[in-house]
């Protein structure tokens, strides 16, 4: 049978509830399962409300607005490269120092 988890966000307050099957829960609190692989069939924002308590709303706030689309991925790269040769750099430096 399915059950509905009530769960209160920490970041807003707001009540917000996960529809899981009851076995599924039983072993999740067991805590020696991945939420992932004890819910397979629920998605990323309502395995993500199990494990932290985070709402919808306060996962979108917090994780979406910096979607995949939004890194750019030559500046990316180069800047990358160049911040971790600094990074590198400064290391041997202060290693050597
Ligand atoms: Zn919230």
């Amino acid at each position: 049978m399915m059950i509905e988890l009530t769960i209160t966000c920490p970041f807003c307050g707001k009540m917000h509830s996960v529809l899981v099957r009851e076995a599924d829960y039983n072993r999740f609190v067991t805590g020696e399962y991945l939420v992932q692989d004890v819910f397979p069939y629920l998605n990323a924002t309502e395995r993500e409300a199990l494990i932290t308590g985070m709402c919808p709303a306060c996962q979108s706030s917090i994780f979406g607005e910096e979607p995949d689309e939004d890194w750019d991925e030559e500046d990316l790269e180069d800047g990358d490269l160049e911040d971790v040769l600094q990074a590198a750099m400064a290391r041997a430096g202060w290693a050597g120092f």
